[in-house]
Order: C-alpha cells, then structure tokens, then sequence
C-alpha cells in the first residue's frame, strides 16, 4: 500500500505539514525527477530524500561522504520503523552481506553508501540486480574543486546518470554561491533539474566581528559575560591552536575539549560524543569538525582566527541555534590574520587560477569583516539573495562610523615606499607604525629610521588606529605582502592612485566601547 508525501510525513516522521519547498521537491522527485535542492544547514533537507524514498517502489540509495554518522542516520529512522540500512568500510563482512540480501530481497527503504564504496563493480552490479527508487546525492558540494570539502570521489558520480538514467537523482547541499551551484549541475550532469534555491537566513544567529588585540582573553571574556554554561564550538585554523585555546578554556573553568584530524580516531569520537550528549561542552576545533553534526542548541559559534572564505564561515557559523532561539557567531580578526592568509595563498602549490580564486575567496571575507553595512545583507548577498537590514548584527545594533582615511593612507604607503629601498630587511607592521609614530625604537636608531621624510608624521592616531589602516589597507588590497617572501609590505597597482590623490578611502571606525573595569584591552 503507498500513501501520499503527507500522509508519510504525518504518520511516519510525525509532523503535520511540510516548510518551505520541501513539498514541491518531493513531489517533483516521486514523478521521476531530477532536483538540485539548496537550503541552509537545518532546514530540512533529509525529509526531501527520505519521503519520495518511501513513496516510489524499491529502494532510495543515499550517497554521503559521512561514515562516522551513517549509524546514528541509520538508528534514528529504524526507531520511526523505515528500513533503512548503510553499507561502509567500518563494517565486517557478514553485517554487508546481510544488508546486501536485504537490499537484493527489496526490503530496504533506505540505504546509505559512502562514495568511494558506491563506485566499485560490487557495489554497482549489486544495485543494479535490485530496485532503485532514487539517487541521493548528499554534501553535493563536495564536487566542487574550488569548495573547502572537495572530495574526488564525488567526480564519479557523474555515471549515475549514464548507468541509470531513468532513476531520479537528488543532490543537496547547504552551500549555494552561484558558482558553487553551477559547478554541482555540470559536474554531476544535472543540466535539466530545477533548481530548489531555500532562504538561507537564519535570523535568531547575531553576527559579530570584532578587532583581535589579545583573542584568547576576548574569546573567554565572551564566552563568560554572554554564554556562561552554554553549548558552543570555537574554531581555530590550526591544530597546536586548537590544543593551547582548549588548554586555556579549561584552566579558566570553561569545559573544553579539542578536535583536529591530528587526534586520533578514538579520541576525537569520545570527545565528539560527549560534546552531543553533554550539557554546556564547548568544542575547539579546526574544520574537521562539524559536517553533519546536529545538535541543534549549539548557542555559539566562535572563530579565532579569520576563515578563508565567506561559503565556509557562513557553513560553519550556521551550527548554532539550529533550534531556531537565539545564537550568536562571533569572529575576531586582525592586521595578523590578513598578512597570514596573504601570504599563505603566495606560497600555495597550485596554478596562478588556483592562486587568483583563493584570492578572492579572501577578498569577499575581508569585504564581510571591513564592511560598515549590515553584516546579514552582506553574507546573503554572496548567496546572491537580498534582505533589508537586519537589526540582529553589530553593525545594525552599533552602527560603526566611516572615516575619512585618506591621508593616514598616503601617510603609510609613503613609509612603505621608503622601506621598499631597504628590502632584504624585514620590516614589520609594528616598526612602520613606530616610524609614524616617531617613536625611538633601538630598531629605529640602529637602521636611522628617524631621518626619514616620514618619521613623526603619523603621532596624531594611536598605534591601535594605525593597526586598522593599516589592515584595511591590506583588505582592499592598497598594500600586499610581499612576494619575495621577506613578509614585508609592498605598494599594490592601486597604491599609487591613494598616493596621487585620486581615490577617497574610507575606514570603518569601531564604535566606541562603554568603558567596562573587567574589559580594559577590547577596543
Ligand atoms: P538539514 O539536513 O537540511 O541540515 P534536517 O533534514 O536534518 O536538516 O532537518 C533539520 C530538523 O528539522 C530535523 O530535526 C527535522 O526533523 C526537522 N524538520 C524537517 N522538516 C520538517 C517539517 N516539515 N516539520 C517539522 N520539522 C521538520
Ligand atoms: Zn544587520
């Protein structure tokens, strides 16, 4: 006997109505089409596969990159009575082969295959000796050789089509720049499918971005003013960061635990699942961690270091407040932080194409960090979708002001252009600042810096307001690092127009912080 999409919903999953597309997806699906379906991180993708799984005759095949979760997928339909199944390499031999009779003998609803599994002749010749309901391709970003997840497996899936043509495919995914959504459609032969583009806001998340002076004291003082006991994941780009910041959340009672690819599989999945089961844990981590977990009270989502682009912050910032109540994303960057990831993409192996996306993947960040607008309207719009202000990010909460930076600019790209002389010498950011400043430094003596043109002409703006030119500068590219590899500062092509005086720059200013005794360094 089949029911309805709804009356499935009703009766098996146990909700009343469908949200947003799904009801249309769904039933494009059971009439044998193919979809792209692109909808943020909890917004209900799983039931756009599970129902027309159910509803056409044989078996929906679920393709995911996520082994360490296919059992708790697997567990969570068994006890709402759908049979499902999953077939992976952490399994012993006879549990496959009995999974394989069952999906043979057509009593499976559902069965999970991780990609690389999918693609052998004894998966294929299995599935094709059974029924087949549908192809779910999940992570279908992960096709994407430009995305953070690229995974090569994912490039074979393209045979599906060839294979079964008739079989309706799916693929889904919570990432949806228009690149990223184009690529998916051509590599996986989804010329004809519509396209299923969700909202991706997510309204209860507050977005926050601050200036990084001394980030492990910013990050507890956060965590402890506004989520004392909270559920929370900090991300850092590397692992010895993730260790000393976990390190240093426990010392200061707050009950941290680490998570990086260089732990070891039993240590990262003990911690993984307490973080799940426990009340109040927060997880460091670096990116490893994170696809596909679902908890759905994660009340914060913090990152330490500045992400490499606005398609992983907003993936990752997207694990809080899945519940729908109030959550917070929270990011401290720095002139540091930008200097890094420049030079990181210099020394990258890969092409100058490669180079050149990094590149921009970099630029749209750094546009989000610097941005004196609402901070939603800016992410949406890289997902090519528009929203009024938002009155739930700091800008809109604290409108920050926009100054005039011209001439501190050409202030700074003058002494850049001095050094520039004396290249072979590393010259930071903190000794050009000094130089401005007109402080005495022994560096400055021991080089005669003070007899420069510029020395002195920059005392009237602190060193803290000289480190936000400066990295603003290096955000909207007036300034590079250089190539060489010394780390040191160079002039850009549009350097020059700034020091000609044919361009206005202007500078966000933080707004003024209301003096707080516990708070003395947060600018
Ligand atoms: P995604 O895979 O897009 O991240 P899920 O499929 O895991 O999201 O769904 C997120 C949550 O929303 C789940 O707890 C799911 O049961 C719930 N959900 C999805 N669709 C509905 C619906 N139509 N009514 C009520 N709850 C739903
Ligand atoms: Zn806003």
């Amino acid at each position: 006997m089949t029911s309805s999409p709804l009356q499935t919903l009703q009766r098996v999953f146990g909700y009343d109505s469908f949200r947003g597309d799904q009801a249309a997806i769904i039933e494009h699906v059971v009439q044998g089409g193919d979809a792209l379906v692109l909808m943020p991180t909890g917004g209900g993708k799983s039931l756009c596969y599970q129902i027309p799984a159910l509803v056409r005759p044989g078996t929906g095949i679920i393709v995911s990159p996520l082994i360490a979760l296919m059992q708790d997928q697997v567990d969570a339909l068994l006890e709402l009575g759908v049979r499902a199944a999953y077939l992976n390499s952490s399994q012993d031999w006879r549990t496959a082969r009995q999974v394989e009779q069952a999906f043979l003998a057509g009593e499976l609803d559902l069965l999970y295959v991780a990609p690389e599994r999918l693609l052998t002749e004894r998966c294929l010749d299995l599935l094709s000796d059974g029924k087949i309901a549908l192809f779910a391709i999940d992570e279908a970003h992960c096709v994407s050789q430009w995305g953070h997840d690229f995974r090569p497996e994912y490039l074979g899936l393209s045979m599906l089509h060839e294979r079964w043509p008739d079989v309706p495919r799916l693929a889904l995914t919570a990432t949806a720049t228009a690149v990223t959504r184009r690529e998916i459609a051509e590599r996986l032969q989804l010329d004809d499918a519509p396209h299923y583009v969700a909202s991706f806001d997510r309204p209860n998340i507050r977005y926050r971005i601050i200036e990084k002076n001394e980030v492990r004291r910013q990050l507890l003082d956060f965590i402890q003013t506004e989520h004392d006991g909270d559920c929370g994941i900090v991300y850092c780009l590397s692992r010895a960061r993730v260790e000393e910041t976990a390190q240093f959340l426990c010392d200061n009672g707050v009950p941290a635990l680490p998570y990086h690819a260089g732990l070891n599989a039993s240590v990262r999945s003990a911690n993984q699942s307490r973080f799940l089961r426990e009340e109040g844990i927060v997880m460091v981590a670096t990116i490893a961690f994170g696809m596909g977990v679902n908890k759905p009270d994660v009340r914060f989502v913090a990152h330490i270091d500045l992400p490499k682009s606005v398609e992983g912050y907003y993936q990752e910032t997207g694990r809080a407040g899945r519940d729908g109540l109030p959550a917070t994303a929270w990011l401290a960057y720095g002139l540091q932080d930008v200097v890094q990831q420049r030079r990181m993409i210099n020394e990258s192996a890969g092409d100058d194409a490669f180079r050149r996306r990094l590149g921009a993947q970099l630029d749209a960040m750094l546009g989000l960090c610097e941005t004196v607008s609402c901070r939603r309207q800016r992410l949406l719009n890289y997902f090519d979708q528009t929203i009024a202000p938002c009155g739930n990010c700091d800008t809109c909460l604290e409108p920050p002001q926009a100054w005039d930076g011209t001439i501190a600019a050409q202030k700074i790209l003058s002494a850049v252009y001095r050094l520039w002389r004396e290249r072979g010498q590393r010259f930071g950011a903190g000794h050009l600042i000094d130089i401005l400043r007109g402080k005495l430094t022994d560096r400055i003596k021991q080089y005669e810096h003070e007899t420069l043109t510029v020395f002195g002409i920059g005392a009237d703006l602190s060193d803290q307001a000289w480190r936000g030119v400066l990295r603003q500068l290096l955000a909207q590219s007036y300034l590079a690092v250089d190539h060489e590899g010394y780390g040191t500062l160079a002039l850009t092509e549009t350097s020059r127009d700034v020091l000609k005086g044919e361009r206005t720059l202007m500078f966000r200013r933080e707004p003024e912080k209301k003096p707080r005794s516990s708070r003395s360094s947060a600018s």
